[in-house]
């Protein structure tokens, strides 16, 4: 995001974890450890991210220094907001953060947060007119599988999948848009197999309509990952390759998109 910064890039983040979480944080913090959440707090005041949404409250306002941090939102000229998704406000850089920590999972009741606040990201930054970056995150598939919990690894990947459906839509509309898609692991080694029945005598009967998901483990796995790539670059993006070389193939698909 740095860099695109300097070449006149809007930037966004969005995340269903604290706004500090490890994956938010790598694309705009500078420190020795994920865990540090006070401190990336801070670097992100000033990380210039134009429009960000997410959890973490407790690591802005209620902190070690005593200090602050939203204060220092709305000094840096932040439309502020930690209670909902409002309407962007075009002419300021936008911050939501909505929760203590994390922002509660599918089966915890979050409704709709992960979709509307991307939507609420691209109409903003379409009305300014100026190439963006934008990362969402759909953070609790991962703790689905640390979990072993099917019921909300499915709901955490059909909230994924409807807000991926705006996202889509989008593309459609504007068709010099790349758009990837991808995980930085699987968690769970997860397969999908036959699903049982068992009866009262202790009989175990296959039933034909249904599948169950079976975890391998609770932690991340070696599987490989895809990447899904729609839009103009997304021919970058084909074949098996080290995932370190997605940030060299958008900065690739970025370079082909300005001749
Ligand atoms: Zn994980």
């Amino acid at each position: 995001m740095e860099q695109l910064q300097k070449e006149g890039y809007q930037t966004g983040l969005i995340s269903l974890t604290s706004i500090t979480h490890a994956t938010p944080a790598s694309f705009y913090a500078h420190v020795t450890d994920r865990d540090m959440h006070e401190e990336i707090a801070a670097q992100l005041v000033t990380a210039k991210v134009d429009f960000f949404a997410g959890g973490g409250k407790k690591f802005f306002n209620q902190r070690a220094d005593g200090k602050d941090l939203f204060q220092s939102l709305v000094e840096e000229n932040y439309y502020l907001d930690t209670v909902q998704l409002s309407n962007p406000v075009v002419d300021r850089p936008n911050a939501y953060v909505l929760a203590e920590d994390g922002i509660p999972s599918k089966t915890e009741g979050r409704g709709d947060f992960l979709k509307d606040a991307t939507k609420m990201a691209l109409d903003y930054f379409d009305q300014k007119k100026r190439p963006f970056f934008l990362m969402v995150e759909g953070s609790y598939i991962d703790w689905g599988g640390h979990a072993e919990d099917a019921e909300m690894m499915v709901a955490e990947v059909l909230d994924f999948d409807k807000t991926l459906g705006t996202v889509l839509d989008y593309v459609k509309e504007h068709p010099n848009t790349l758009l990837v898609v991808t995980a930085d692991h699987e968690t769970g080694g997860v397969s999908i197999g036959k699903y049982y029945e068992v009866d009262e005598a202790g009989n175990k009967k296959e039933v034909n309509d249904k599948v169950a998901v079976y975890f391998n483990s609770n932690q991340h796995s070696g599987e490989l990952i895809p990447v899904f790539a729609e839009g103009k670059g997304a021919e970058y993006f084909q074949g098996i390759y080290e995932n370190n070389e997605i940030y060299h193939k958008l900065f690739q698909a970025i370079n082909q998109n300005k001749k």
